[in-house]
């Protein structure tokens, strides 16, 4: 079980700590508990020399001898087992469980009540990495990472806000307005004036901005295509507009990996359609947006892939234009391109293909209106969006229309996400191969000579899978099954 550690921030200053153990290790820990401000209580036969020098300089008080469970009572707040005996690290451990302390004992995540993060500096800024005490390597080396790659001049820049606080409440009151109000200061040019030491002109740039009453109160909505469910496929937009938002109305379709990247204390509301089962109707979805936008709210409306294929984003900018309500469109990845990508499927691979159709299947009444003779065209790859309901009438329509029975086609369900499968055959055995792997929504059919190529060039996840009665055998040592059989 990998229940999750609860993170903390300990105000320790001028609190009793004890550490027991008097050498290198120790010491190390005295020291970061000297920066937090904490009394240090050092336990331990004998010290090392520099725990010496901080004992003679009355900045830690020693206990010398071995540990006394004695040591614990009293003012202590915290404990620390440093020792290089492991008997005695239990003994600190039981001894600090039993009178409700929180203990940690180096390199012992067993027996450590608490664990003290990796941490990046900056300033009153402080980025606290733990891998839960499994793999404090692991931490580690993002730490290096981080220090690297974080700018200095945060701390000089959260010091200055800290500073500044109370007068920005007093100036912005409304929460909302406030956190817009820092957005746009956190993206504006303070940064920079403080990585170039210059905190008289960044100060200046700050009353400049508290001063200004150009702050955006307007809502407004942003439509963001999400990708197909891997979070690596949102665009730097999308994710700016979603940690910008006040509100974020998204479809059931978007992965909760993307939603983990979305601002924390945004509201979230899933207003998703499954298949049939309309959960919120398009006339609420427009009227949320409404109430919200005209609130004074930033509000995002997320959609699985783009909003724009399929995804009803132009009916909902109709009604918004209508409303008088300002909006913006990120693109995202569909799941056509996304699931092509990730189960490598040249779409218009030249050698096969010259075209590329994007064809939704959705229901009877969708199917009756499509133009089958130019859907069953040779060198043409085609794409159907779809409930997976749908596959036997494409397969008999297809046909019917004179498309061949052997042309290549590949089902990919969950496509871009961990659990991606891959179904793979021919359009005769479309919807029976469909049924033996119980394919499920929601999945993407690629039709064309190019859905072939997925065994060879798969990259992502299981491997493809064909029809027949052993699934988990490839293509090539079934055909040679059949052969030998044969
Ligand atoms: N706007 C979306 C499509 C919405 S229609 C886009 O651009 O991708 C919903 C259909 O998209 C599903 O029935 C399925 O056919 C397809 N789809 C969406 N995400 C998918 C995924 N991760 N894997 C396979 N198909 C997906």
């Amino acid at each position: 079980m990998n229940t999750p550690l609860y993170p903390l921030f300990a105000d320790l200053r001028g609190r009793a700590v004890l550490v027991v153990g008097g050498g290198a290790v120790a010491e190390r820990k005295v020291e970061a508990l000297l920066h937090a401000g904490a009394l240090p209580r050092v336990g331990s036969p004998a010290l090392s020399p520099g725990l010496q020098a901080l004992a003679t300089a009355q900045r830690i008080q020693w206990l010398p001898g071995r540990f006394d469970a004695h040591w614990l009572a009293g003012d202590i707040w915290l404990v620390i087992a440093a020792t290089d005996d492991s008997a005695t690290n239990q003994l600190v451990a039981a001894a600090a469980e039993a009178q409700r302390l929180f203990v940690n004992v180096v390199d012992d995540a067993q027996l450590s009540r608490f664990h003290v993060p990796a941490v990046v500096e900056r300033g009153p800024l402080q980025i606290a990495i733990s891998s839960g005490g499994g793999a404090p390597m692991v931490a580690r080396h993002i730490r290096r990472q981080l220090e690297i790659l974080f700018d200095r001049a945060w701390g000089s820049l959260s010091a200055l806000i800290s500073r500044e606080r109370p007068a920005i409440r007093q100036r912005f009151p409304d929460p909302a307005t406030r956190r817009r109000f820092f957005d746009e200061l956190l993206e504006g040019p303070l940064l920079g004036l403080l990585r170039r030491q210059q905190p008289q002109a960044a100060e200046a740039e700050l009353q400049r901005a508290m001063a200004s009453t150009a702050t955006d109160n307007r809502g407004s909505v942003v439509l963001v295509g999400a990708g197909a469910g891997d979070p690596g496929l949102l665009t730097l937009n999308a994710l700016r507009a979603l940690n910008q938002a006040d509100v974020i109305l998204h479809d059931r379709l978007v992965s909760d990996a993307v939603l983990q990247l979305a601002r924390r204390d945004a509201d979230r509301m899933e207003v998703g359609k499954s298949a049939g089962g309309h959960s919120v109707s398009q006339a609420q979805i427009h009227a949320l947006m409404l109430e919200h936008a005209r609130a004074g709210r930033r509000v995002v409306r997320l959609k699985g892939g783009d909003a724009f294929v399929f995804g009803r984003g132009g009916e909902e900018l109709e009604f918004l234009r209508q409303h008088g309500i300002a909006y913006e469109v990120v693109p995202g990845i569909t799941a056509a391109l996304a699931c092509a990508a990730y189960t490598g499927i040249p779409l218009t691979h030249r050698d096969h293909a010259q075209s590329v159709r994007l064809v939704t299947a959705h229901c009877k009444q969708s199917l009756d209106t499509l133009d089958w003779d130019a859907l069953a065209q040779e060198r043409q790859t085609l794409v159907f969006y779809m409930g997976v309901a749908g596959l036997a009438q494409i397969r008999t329509r297809l046909l019917h229309a004179g498309r061949g029975g052997g042309t290549p086609f590949a089902l990919v369900e969950n496509g871009s996400r961990p659990e991606q499968r891959i179904v793979t055959g021919t359009l005769a055995d479309l919807a029976a191969t469909a049924e033996e792997h119980r394919v499920k929504s929601p999945a993407l059919l690629i039709l064309g000579e190019v859905a072939a190529l997925t065994h060879e060039l798969h990259w992502f996840g299981a491997a493809p899978l064909t029809a027949g009665p052993t699934p988990s055998l490839s293509k090539k040592t079934a055909a040679a099954k059949l052969a030998n059989a044969a």
